[in-house]
């Protein structure tokens, strides 16, 4: 059977989970599963992080998937609903809104009586800066006043848009911005940390923190790795070695015969390709690795399989081979490829099998 796994560690996502109580021993975690946990599978994930105390997704139906498998927390949903019918099935099931514009506010006000017979707290995004969703400052303690006198319980939420970076002048903007609002609004609950913001501000830890990224294992920022974060990566994408090839100096490879034998080499075939979500460019810098030992591609990823430069490490038909994981961390393989780990997680097709460690 072609060999292309996807083998998720359920003991480092509650090692992560874990980390993110010490860092915020005084907030509520909202673990972040959106997009099918980015990427490691919602069930899995779900029951790996029960000890959260709420989830949060981007839409109602990934939140309806979480009831469907049984999962009873608290979900917030994160860009509130979309439309007005949303409304009663969130009331139902107990998911959170975010309202982020004023139509979505007029929904809830009409459906108050039950939102609040749930005891649901109401979230409102401050646009603090990076203009995606949220009221503006100006506008924002009005529909907050608007909302207390209706009877609801608040919280305030933003989002940071260079939380990754250090020296962004939007972060320390965005704070202030938030920290006024927050003054102007007391007494009210509040929530502006992802990730990076929970690595970074402990500060603005505040009730409530919605971490993300670091949950699955990768860093949120592109100088420090997870090791030196205390994260454990969660997901090891992996295959085998098919065929190794023996080529002479001025033989090319793969498609587009982008790349040259200088010397004799030895050319392993690998069971993974863009079809699994692995990202296609060929990058020399790029490399998998097989018994501990780094290799490189040599050529550009097909659909199903990838080609590395084995020349010198004897390599065997049905070696294992990690494309990410523990030895190859995915943000590494991210730099390299020009894009961030969060995508090469959850951009992974369905075609890998899924297994769990638990
Ligand atoms: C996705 C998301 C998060 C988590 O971000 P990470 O960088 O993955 O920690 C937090 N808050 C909001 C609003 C999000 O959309």
């Amino acid at each position: 059977m072609r060999q292309a796994t996807v083998s998720i560690n359920q003991d480092a996502l509650q090692y992560n989970l874990n980390r993110v109580k010490q860092l915020a021993p005084k907030s509520k975690i909202v673990s972040m599963v959106k997009a099918d946990a980015y990427g490691h599978g919602l069930e899995n994930s779900l029951s790996a992080l029960a000890q959260t105390d709420a989830f949060g997704v981007a839409c109602l139906s990934e939140a309806l998937e979480i009831r469907q498998l049984g999962f009873e927390q608290l979900v917030t949903l994160i860009e509130g609903v979309f439309s007005e019918d949303e409304m009663q099935i969130a009331i139902d099931q107990r998911f959170e809104c975010m309202v982020h514009h004023q139509q979505q506010v007029e929904w809830l006000i009409q459906h108050k009586v039950a939102y609040q017979a749930k005891k649901l707290k109401v979230w409102i995004k401050l646009n603090s800066g990076m203009n995606r969703l949220g009221f503006k400052a100006d506008e924002i303690i009005d529909v907050i006043n608007n909302l207390k006198a209706e009877g609801f319980e608040c919280v305030l939420a933003m989002h940071f848009a260079n939380a990754d970076s250090d020296d962004h002048p939007l972060n320390e903007q965005q704070k202030q911005l938030f920290l006024q609002v927050r003054e102007a609004c007391m007494p009210i609950l509040c929530s502006c940390c992802n990730s990076a913001a929970i690595l970074k501000w402990p500060e603005l830890h505040f009730d409530y923190v919605r971490p993300g990224v670091m949950l699955y294992g990768a860093s949120p920022f592109a100088d420090r790795s997870v090791h030196e974060l205390d994260l454990k990566p969660v997901m090891t994408f992996s295959a085998e070695v098919i065929a190794i090839n023996h080529i002479q100096a001025g033989e090319k490879v793969g498609y587009g015969s982008l790349v040259t034998a200088e010397k004799e080499m030895d050319i392993a075939v690998v069971s993974i390709g863009y079809g699994d979500g692995y990202p296609r460019a060929y990058i020399a810098q790029n490399s998998v690795v097989v018994n501990q030992k780094n290799l490189n591609l040599f050529g550009r990823v097909s659909m199903d399989m990838l080609t590395i430069d084995a020349t010198g490490h004897a390599l065997k038909i049905g070696d294992s081979v990690e494309l990410w994981g523990e030895q190859r961390l995915v943000d590494d393989v991210a730099k390299t490829s020009g894009t961030i780990g969060y995508e090469l997680l959850c951009r992974l097709s369905n075609r890998p099998t899924r297994k769990i460690k638990a």
